[in-house]
């Protein structure tokens, strides 16, 4: 038998995997996985039809395609103040996930420390530990899961090279504040510290709050690496496609490790995107869109006996459960599935550690009548 000497020893399946199969093998309503049940813009389909029938068809230049670029380029201008040169500091990827990992390949080295938030994303630790790097994780603590920046100050040392940050918060909805740009900006100052700011979630961002761009702040601007994602933008997933902003020195370093991990990505979709961003309502209206959802799923669930954690920005709802059960957050999820028919995400898998504050994750970036089943179901727990 050939031996193979693993590199992620102690990482499964993405507990996003698990938890779709699982909901998909008993039958159960999916609030696990965060991917929206109903289609996008019929609009922008024939859009990729057009530029599919117009024959662009074969490689995208490696970079992503220039009109593309000059469209996020003028939408970061216009939204965050932020000029990024099309030809040299925006890179179209295949989803927001590749350019984190692409992100965090090219800025980790043997040994380099990597400040992570926890609960986090499930691919940062992996992609940091695959490049051989230390995963420094600080723990944050519902309802609030604020960040201390005085526990922050403390992780760093000569060998810190990245500090991770996700705004709007998956899983747990929260935001980063004036107050934490301030302190972040403080402690980078004058380091050799870089940034990979996770900001997929952009436009879901309630009551009228600002999302806070590292791309608005020159001191973070000139060291970050921001990732984002078209299939949270318009609901569409399952095309896998993101994009990178970085200034100059940082892109060039990028693109060395995208052009042989993807080379390129799918030519029509980026055609499609290019022509539908002409009109900026496709994204202005978002977090209209699904405040009103976030909005009609926390109160059908206070019929349950669930309790709701706080939610400004995300398609995401925490909950806790300690009224219900003392079991294990996994236990939990596990068995409202099969037991009840709906399927969510247990907060832990977001921690090293494994930490278990009881609390699940639905994702409400569903149809009405999808959210009234499973709440419905909610209601027997
Ligand atoms: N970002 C989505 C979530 O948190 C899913 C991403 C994935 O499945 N890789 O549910």
């Amino acid at each position: 038998m050939i031996q193979i000497s693993s590199k992620l020893p102690q990482t499964g399946t993405s507990i996003f995997t698990v938890m779709s199969a699982l909901a998909a093998e008993v039958g159960a309503i999916n609030l696990s996985q965060g991917f929206p049940d109903y289609n996008c813009d019929p609009a922008l389909i024939a859009m990729v039809n057009k530029a599919m029938k117009a024959g662009h068809n074969q490689y995208a230049p490696m970079a992503g395609l220039m009109a593309l670029r000059q469209r996020l380029s003028a939408k970061t201008e216009k939204l965050y103040n932020a000029v990024y040169d099309p030809e040299t500091e925006i890179t179209i990827t295949a989803g927001g996930t590749q350019a984190i990992f692409t992100a965090i390949c090219c800025t980790v080295q043997p040994n380099d420390e990597v400040i992570v938030f926890e609960p986090a994303y499930d691919s940062y630790a992996p992609a940091i530990k695959v490049m051989g790097g230390v995963v420094k994780s600080l723990e944050l603590e519902p309802p609030d899961y604020r960040i201390n920046w005085e526990m922050v100050k403390r992780l760093i040392t000569s060998k810190t090279r990245l500090i991770i940050l996700n705004s709007p918060h998956n899983p747990t909805a929260t935001i980063l504040h004036q107050s934490d740009i301030d302190e972040l900006s403080a402690i980078v100052k004058n380091q050799d510290i870089m940034i990979l700011s996770d900001e997929v979630y952009e436009h879901l961002i309630y009551d009228g709050q600002t999302h806070h761009s590292m791309a608005r702040y020159e001191e973070l601007r000139k060291r970050s690496f921001i990732c984002a994602s078209f299939g949270k933008l318009f609901h569409t997933t399952g095309w896998k496609v993101g994009y990178c902003l970085a200034p100059a020195a940082l892109m060039q370093e990028f693109r060395k490790v995208h052009q042989f991990l993807v080379f390129s990505v799918n030519a029509p979709m980026q055609y499609a995107i290019a022509e539908y961003l002409k009109d900026e309502s496709c994204y202005l209206g978002l977090s209209e869109f699904f405040q009103q959802k976030r909005d009609y799923f926390r109160s059908a669930m206070e019929q349950t006996r669930f309790e709701l954690l706080p939610c400004s920005g995300s398609y995401f709802q925490s909950v806790k459960y300690n009224k219900i059960s003392d079991e294990k957050d996994t236990d939990m999820a596990l068995r409202i599935t099969k037991e009840f028919g709906v399927a969510s995400i247990p907060t832990s898998a977001f921690y090293s550690r494994g930490t278990d504050y009881h609390v699940l994750r639905f994702c409400f970036a569903k149809k009405q009548e999808t959210l009234d089943k499973a709440v419905h179901k909610l209601i027997k727990v």
